[in-house]
Protein backbone atom coordinates (compact mmCIF):
# COMPACT_ATOMS: atom_id res chain seq x y z
CA UNK A 1 0.00 0.00 0.00
CA UNK A 2 2.74 2.50 0.77
CA UNK A 3 4.28 1.94 -2.56
CA UNK A 4 1.55 2.27 -3.93
CA UNK A 5 0.89 5.71 -2.56
CA UNK A 6 4.53 6.68 -3.45
CA UNK A 7 3.89 5.90 -6.61
CA UNK A 8 0.85 8.00 -6.92
CA UNK A 9 2.27 10.59 -5.33
CA UNK A 10 5.31 10.51 -7.65
CA UNK A 11 2.71 10.11 -11.39
CA UNK A 12 0.66 13.52 -9.60
CA UNK A 13 4.33 15.04 -9.16
CA UNK A 14 5.12 14.01 -12.93
CA UNK A 15 2.13 15.55 -14.32
CA UNK A 16 2.57 18.35 -12.58
CA UNK A 17 -0.70 19.76 -13.40
CA UNK A 18 -2.81 18.52 -9.97
CA UNK A 19 -3.60 21.20 -7.97
CA UNK A 20 -4.40 19.66 -4.30
CA UNK A 21 -2.50 15.87 -5.39
CA UNK A 22 -3.37 13.71 -2.18
CA UNK A 23 -4.91 10.33 -1.72
CA UNK A 24 -7.08 10.50 1.26
CA UNK A 25 -8.91 13.67 2.46
CA UNK A 26 -9.06 13.91 6.59
CA UNK A 27 -12.55 13.04 6.41
CA UNK A 28 -11.11 9.64 5.33
CA UNK A 29 -12.65 9.62 1.97
CA UNK A 30 -11.10 9.77 -1.48
CA UNK A 31 -10.66 13.01 -3.19
CA UNK A 32 -12.86 14.48 -5.87
CA UNK A 33 -10.88 14.92 -9.14
CA UNK A 34 -12.52 18.08 -10.89
CA UNK A 35 -11.12 18.30 -14.57
CA UNK A 36 -12.19 21.42 -16.59
CA UNK A 37 -11.40 21.95 -20.70
CA UNK A 38 -9.50 25.44 -20.96
CA UNK A 39 -8.27 28.59 -19.06
CA UNK A 40 -9.32 31.28 -22.40
CA UNK A 41 -12.92 31.33 -21.50
CA UNK A 42 -13.37 33.17 -18.29
CA UNK A 43 -15.79 31.04 -16.44
CA UNK A 44 -13.59 27.83 -15.26
CA UNK A 45 -11.53 30.02 -13.02
CA UNK A 46 -13.74 32.45 -12.31
CA UNK A 47 -17.14 31.10 -11.34
CA UNK A 48 -16.75 26.88 -11.98
CA UNK A 49 -14.09 26.00 -9.70
CA UNK A 50 -14.14 27.90 -6.72
CA UNK A 51 -17.97 27.57 -6.46
CA UNK A 52 -17.19 23.44 -6.68
CA UNK A 53 -14.55 23.79 -4.30
CA UNK A 54 -16.10 26.29 -1.83
CA UNK A 55 -19.78 23.76 -2.35
CA UNK A 56 -17.42 20.56 -1.60
CA UNK A 57 -15.86 22.44 1.20
CA UNK A 58 -19.25 23.12 3.03
CA UNK A 59 -20.49 19.46 2.92
CA UNK A 60 -17.10 17.90 4.89
CA UNK A 61 -13.69 17.77 5.04
CA UNK A 62 -13.42 16.61 0.97
CA UNK A 63 -10.35 17.01 -1.20
CA UNK A 64 -10.71 17.99 -4.54
CA UNK A 65 -7.83 17.58 -7.32
CA UNK A 66 -8.34 20.18 -9.80
CA UNK A 67 -6.54 20.32 -13.42
CA UNK A 68 -7.04 22.77 -16.21
CA UNK A 69 -6.20 21.03 -19.36
CA UNK A 70 -5.52 24.07 -21.67
CA UNK A 71 -7.74 23.06 -24.87
CA UNK A 72 -5.52 19.66 -25.18
CA UNK A 73 -7.25 16.48 -24.93
CA UNK A 74 -4.01 14.64 -24.43
CA UNK A 75 -3.40 16.97 -21.43
CA UNK A 76 -7.08 16.30 -20.03
CA UNK A 77 -6.30 12.24 -20.60
CA UNK A 78 -2.58 12.91 -18.93
CA UNK A 79 -4.84 14.56 -15.92
CA UNK A 80 -7.56 12.01 -15.68
CA UNK A 81 -4.71 9.23 -15.30
CA UNK A 82 -3.18 11.07 -12.71
CA UNK A 83 -6.20 11.95 -10.72
CA UNK A 84 -6.89 7.86 -11.10
CA UNK A 85 -3.84 7.46 -10.08
CA UNK A 86 -3.39 9.85 -6.88
CA UNK A 87 -6.96 7.26 -5.49
CA UNK A 88 -9.90 9.93 -6.70
CA UNK A 89 -12.98 8.55 -5.86
CA UNK A 90 -15.32 10.54 -8.55
CA UNK A 91 -14.55 12.36 -11.52
CA UNK A 92 -15.70 15.63 -12.54
CA UNK A 93 -15.17 15.58 -16.32
CA UNK A 94 -15.63 18.76 -18.24
CA UNK A 95 -14.50 17.46 -21.85
CA UNK A 96 -12.26 19.07 -24.29
CA UNK A 97 -13.17 16.29 -26.77
CA UNK A 98 -16.18 14.36 -26.83
CA UNK A 99 -14.89 11.59 -28.36
CA UNK A 100 -11.50 11.23 -26.77
CA UNK A 101 -12.96 11.28 -23.38
CA UNK A 102 -14.99 8.15 -23.98
CA UNK A 103 -11.28 6.51 -22.74
CA UNK A 104 -11.37 8.44 -19.32
CA UNK A 105 -14.43 7.11 -18.23
CA UNK A 106 -13.37 3.93 -19.33
CA UNK A 107 -10.54 3.63 -17.23
CA UNK A 108 -12.16 5.47 -14.59
CA UNK A 109 -15.17 2.68 -14.73
CA UNK A 110 -12.50 -0.17 -14.78
CA UNK A 111 -11.71 1.39 -11.54
CA UNK A 112 -15.14 1.56 -9.74
CA UNK A 113 -14.73 5.63 -10.18
CA UNK A 114 -18.16 7.21 -11.24
CA UNK A 115 -17.59 10.41 -13.81
CA UNK A 116 -19.94 12.90 -13.43
CA UNK A 117 -20.26 15.18 -17.19
CA UNK A 118 -19.87 18.22 -16.73
CA UNK A 119 -21.81 20.88 -18.89
CA UNK A 120 -20.32 19.08 -21.85
CA UNK A 121 -21.75 15.38 -22.74
CA UNK A 122 -18.79 12.34 -23.38
CA UNK A 123 -19.88 10.25 -26.98
CA UNK A 124 -19.92 7.45 -25.43
CA UNK A 125 -19.30 5.27 -21.91
CA UNK A 126 -21.15 4.92 -18.68
CA UNK A 127 -22.06 8.10 -16.66
CA UNK A 128 -22.95 8.34 -13.02
CA UNK A 129 -25.17 12.05 -14.08
CA UNK A 130 -24.79 14.83 -16.57
CA UNK A 131 -25.18 18.59 -15.19
CA UNK A 132 -25.41 21.25 -17.89
CA UNK A 133 -28.01 23.83 -19.58
CA UNK A 134 -30.52 22.97 -22.09
CA UNK A 135 -27.80 23.81 -25.02
CA UNK A 136 -30.15 23.31 -28.06
CA UNK A 137 -32.12 26.33 -26.42
CA UNK A 138 -28.75 28.22 -26.17
CA UNK A 139 -28.31 28.95 -29.20
CA UNK A 140 -32.63 29.01 -30.11
CA UNK A 141 -31.85 32.23 -27.59
CA UNK A 142 -28.68 34.19 -29.37
CA UNK A 143 -30.20 33.11 -32.94
CA UNK A 144 -33.75 34.71 -31.55
CA UNK A 145 -32.08 37.51 -30.58
CA UNK A 146 -30.66 38.40 -33.91
CA UNK A 147 -32.90 37.82 -35.89
CA UNK A 148 -35.38 40.19 -33.82
CA UNK A 149 -32.62 42.78 -34.13
CA UNK A 150 -31.80 42.12 -37.18
CA UNK A 151 -35.80 42.82 -38.19
CA UNK A 152 -36.22 45.99 -36.40
CA UNK A 153 -33.45 47.74 -38.44
CA UNK A 154 -35.27 46.71 -41.18
CA UNK A 155 -35.16 44.06 -43.61
CA UNK A 156 -31.52 42.99 -43.82
CA UNK A 157 -30.55 42.90 -47.50
CA UNK A 158 -27.23 40.93 -46.42
CA UNK A 159 -27.04 38.56 -44.39
CA UNK A 160 -25.01 37.08 -41.43
CA UNK A 161 -21.72 35.06 -40.19
CA UNK A 162 -22.19 32.37 -37.80
CA UNK A 163 -19.22 31.74 -35.93
CA UNK A 164 -19.77 28.45 -34.11
CA UNK A 165 -17.61 26.53 -31.13
CA UNK A 166 -15.27 23.98 -31.44
CA UNK A 167 -15.87 20.93 -33.27
CA UNK A 168 -14.83 18.41 -30.48
CA UNK A 169 -16.72 20.03 -28.12
CA UNK A 170 -20.69 18.33 -27.83
CA UNK A 171 -22.46 21.42 -26.79
CA UNK A 172 -21.53 23.09 -29.77
CA UNK A 173 -23.18 21.62 -32.05
CA UNK A 174 -26.26 21.84 -29.94
CA UNK A 175 -26.11 25.54 -29.69
CA UNK A 176 -25.65 25.57 -33.59
CA UNK A 177 -28.58 22.80 -33.93
CA UNK A 178 -30.69 25.55 -31.74
CA UNK A 179 -29.50 28.42 -33.70
CA UNK A 180 -30.03 27.08 -37.40
CA UNK A 181 -33.36 25.67 -36.47
CA UNK A 182 -34.27 29.79 -35.86
CA UNK A 183 -32.42 31.20 -38.47
CA UNK A 184 -33.52 28.61 -41.12
CA UNK A 185 -37.02 29.61 -40.14
CA UNK A 186 -36.39 32.96 -40.34
CA UNK A 187 -34.94 32.97 -44.12
CA UNK A 188 -32.03 34.71 -42.91
CA UNK A 189 -29.14 33.81 -45.06
CA UNK A 190 -25.77 32.67 -44.05
CA UNK A 191 -23.22 34.34 -46.00
CA UNK A 192 -20.48 31.79 -44.41
CA UNK A 193 -20.13 29.35 -41.39
CA UNK A 194 -17.40 28.28 -39.18
CA UNK A 195 -16.34 26.25 -36.44
CA UNK A 196 -13.65 27.97 -34.59
CA UNK A 197 -11.30 25.15 -33.08
CA UNK A 198 -10.36 25.16 -29.70
CA UNK A 199 -13.21 27.96 -29.43
CA UNK A 200 -9.96 30.34 -30.23
CA UNK A 201 -11.19 34.20 -29.87
CA UNK A 202 -8.38 35.22 -31.91
CA UNK A 203 -9.21 32.47 -34.72
CA UNK A 204 -12.63 33.77 -34.95
CA UNK A 205 -10.96 37.06 -35.54
CA UNK A 206 -9.00 35.92 -37.62
CA UNK A 207 -11.41 34.53 -39.46
CA UNK A 208 -14.38 37.23 -39.09
CA UNK A 209 -11.47 39.75 -40.62
CA UNK A 210 -10.95 37.52 -44.05
CA UNK A 211 -15.04 37.18 -44.41
CA UNK A 212 -14.98 41.14 -44.21
CA UNK A 213 -12.84 41.10 -47.27
CA UNK A 214 -15.09 39.20 -48.75
CA UNK A 215 -18.46 40.67 -47.59
CA UNK A 216 -17.89 44.13 -46.56
CA UNK A 217 -21.03 45.72 -45.74
CA UNK A 218 -23.19 42.79 -46.37
CA UNK A 219 -22.38 41.11 -43.12
CA UNK A 220 -25.04 42.23 -40.85
CA UNK A 221 -24.83 39.95 -37.83
CA UNK A 222 -22.13 37.51 -36.83
CA UNK A 223 -23.83 34.71 -34.68
CA UNK A 224 -21.18 34.34 -31.92
CA UNK A 225 -21.60 31.20 -30.22
CA UNK A 226 -19.95 32.35 -26.81
CA UNK A 227 -18.48 35.48 -25.95
CA UNK A 228 -14.77 34.92 -26.70
CA UNK A 229 -15.97 34.00 -29.93
CA UNK A 230 -17.64 36.97 -29.91
CA UNK A 231 -14.94 39.27 -28.73
CA UNK A 232 -12.93 38.24 -31.66
CA UNK A 233 -15.64 39.00 -34.16
CA UNK A 234 -15.84 42.34 -32.29
CA UNK A 235 -12.59 43.08 -32.73
CA UNK A 236 -12.01 42.45 -36.48
CA UNK A 237 -15.46 44.44 -37.21
CA UNK A 238 -13.85 47.66 -35.28
CA UNK A 239 -10.58 47.09 -36.99
CA UNK A 240 -12.56 47.16 -40.17
CA UNK A 241 -14.38 50.04 -38.81
CA UNK A 242 -17.62 48.17 -39.85
CA UNK A 243 -20.73 50.46 -40.05
CA UNK A 244 -23.18 50.46 -39.33
CA UNK A 245 -22.02 48.30 -36.69
CA UNK A 246 -23.42 44.58 -37.35
CA UNK A 247 -25.78 42.36 -34.45
CA UNK A 248 -23.21 40.29 -32.57
CA UNK A 249 -24.39 37.40 -30.25
CA UNK A 250 -22.30 35.71 -27.63
CA UNK A 251 -23.15 33.34 -24.53
CA UNK A 252 -21.54 33.45 -20.73
CA UNK A 253 -22.20 36.70 -19.68
CA UNK A 254 -18.69 37.18 -19.59
CA UNK A 255 -17.85 40.80 -16.97
CA UNK A 256 -16.33 42.01 -20.85
CA UNK A 257 -19.21 41.19 -22.56
CA UNK A 258 -21.52 42.59 -20.50
CA UNK A 259 -19.24 45.69 -20.75
CA UNK A 260 -19.28 45.45 -24.54
CA UNK A 261 -23.01 44.97 -24.08
CA UNK A 262 -23.39 48.35 -22.35
CA UNK A 263 -20.74 50.31 -25.28
CA UNK A 264 -23.23 49.05 -27.81
CA UNK A 265 -20.42 46.59 -29.00
CA UNK A 266 -21.95 43.68 -28.57
CA UNK A 267 -25.87 42.77 -28.58
CA UNK A 268 -26.42 40.00 -26.33
CA UNK A 269 -25.08 37.36 -24.51
CA UNK A 270 -26.83 34.37 -22.62
CA UNK A 271 -26.60 33.66 -18.84
CA UNK A 272 -26.22 30.67 -17.60
CA UNK A 273 -26.50 30.66 -14.25
CA UNK A 274 -22.86 28.81 -13.25
CA UNK A 275 -22.96 28.72 -9.51
CA UNK A 276 -25.83 26.51 -9.28
CA UNK A 277 -24.70 23.92 -12.18
CA UNK A 278 -20.96 24.31 -9.95
CA UNK A 279 -23.15 23.45 -6.71
CA UNK A 280 -25.10 20.85 -7.80
CA UNK A 281 -21.64 18.94 -9.37
CA UNK A 282 -20.27 19.32 -6.11
CA UNK A 283 -23.43 17.91 -4.05
CA UNK A 284 -23.85 14.89 -6.36
CA UNK A 285 -20.14 14.61 -6.34
CA UNK A 286 -19.80 14.04 -2.59
CA UNK A 287 -23.35 11.70 -3.02
CA UNK A 288 -21.46 9.31 -5.29
CA UNK A 289 -18.32 9.44 -3.08
CA UNK A 290 -20.59 7.61 0.08
CA UNK A 291 -21.96 5.10 -2.56
CA UNK A 292 -25.69 7.38 -2.31
CA UNK A 293 -27.89 6.62 -5.39
CA UNK A 294 -28.64 10.26 -7.14
CA UNK A 295 -31.33 11.04 -9.82
CA UNK A 296 -31.71 13.49 -12.24
CA UNK A 297 -34.64 15.73 -13.72
CA UNK A 298 -34.67 13.69 -16.95
CA UNK A 299 -32.15 11.11 -18.71
CA UNK A 300 -29.74 11.69 -21.26
CA UNK A 301 -28.67 9.04 -23.42
CA UNK A 302 -29.78 6.73 -20.29
CA UNK A 303 -27.58 9.25 -17.99
CA UNK A 304 -29.63 10.83 -15.22
CA UNK A 305 -29.05 14.71 -15.72
CA UNK A 306 -30.76 17.90 -14.47
CA UNK A 307 -30.36 20.65 -17.68
CA UNK A 308 -31.00 24.03 -16.62
CA UNK A 309 -32.34 26.76 -18.00
CA UNK A 310 -30.12 29.48 -20.08
CA UNK A 311 -31.75 33.38 -19.83
CA UNK A 312 -31.25 35.79 -22.95
CA UNK A 313 -29.50 38.85 -22.02
CA UNK A 314 -29.30 41.80 -23.94
CA UNK A 315 -28.90 45.59 -22.43
CA UNK A 316 -32.34 46.06 -20.78
CA UNK A 317 -32.00 42.94 -19.52
CA UNK A 318 -28.66 43.14 -17.56
CA UNK A 319 -30.28 44.64 -14.28
CA UNK A 320 -32.98 41.62 -14.23
CA UNK A 321 -30.92 39.10 -14.77
CA UNK A 322 -27.05 38.80 -13.67
CA UNK A 323 -27.10 42.03 -11.17
CA UNK A 324 -30.07 40.60 -9.94
CA UNK A 325 -28.86 37.35 -9.77
CA UNK A 326 -25.43 38.58 -7.89
CA UNK A 327 -23.64 37.45 -10.60
CA UNK A 328 -21.48 40.73 -11.30
CA UNK A 329 -22.20 44.04 -8.99
CA UNK A 330 -22.84 47.47 -11.63
CA UNK A 331 -19.34 48.56 -9.89
CA UNK A 332 -18.12 45.33 -11.66
CA UNK A 333 -19.46 46.40 -14.98
CA UNK A 334 -19.03 49.89 -14.79
CA UNK A 335 -15.49 49.86 -13.83
CA UNK A 336 -12.94 48.98 -16.76
CA UNK A 337 -9.96 46.81 -16.29
C1 LIG B 1 -19.63 25.89 -22.63
C2 LIG B 1 -19.60 27.39 -22.80
C3 LIG B 1 -18.18 27.86 -23.09
C4 LIG B 1 -17.52 27.03 -24.19
C5 LIG B 1 -16.04 27.34 -24.33
C6 LIG B 1 -19.02 25.24 -23.85
O1 LIG B 1 -19.04 23.86 -23.73
O2 LIG B 1 -20.96 25.45 -22.42
O3 LIG B 1 -20.11 28.00 -21.63
O4 LIG B 1 -18.17 29.18 -23.48
O5 LIG B 1 -17.66 25.66 -23.94
O6 LIG B 1 -15.32 26.93 -23.22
Amino acid sequence: MRRLIALAVTVCLAAGALAGCAQRGSSGFAPIALLLPDKKTARYETFDRPVFEARVKELGDYDVLYANADQDAAKQQQQAESALAAGAGVLVLDPVDAKAAVTIVNSANAQGVPVIAYDRLVAGGELAFYVSFDNVHVGELQAQALVDALESRGRPAGGILMVNGSPTDSNAALFREGAERVIDGSGLRVLASYDTPDWSPDKAQEWVAGQIAQFGDAIEGVYAANDGTASGAVAALRAADASPFPIVTGQDAELTAIQRIVAGDQYMTVYKALKPQARLAAEIAVDLLHGRGVTGDLEVDGTPAVLLTPVAVTIDRIMDTVVADGFWTVADICTPD
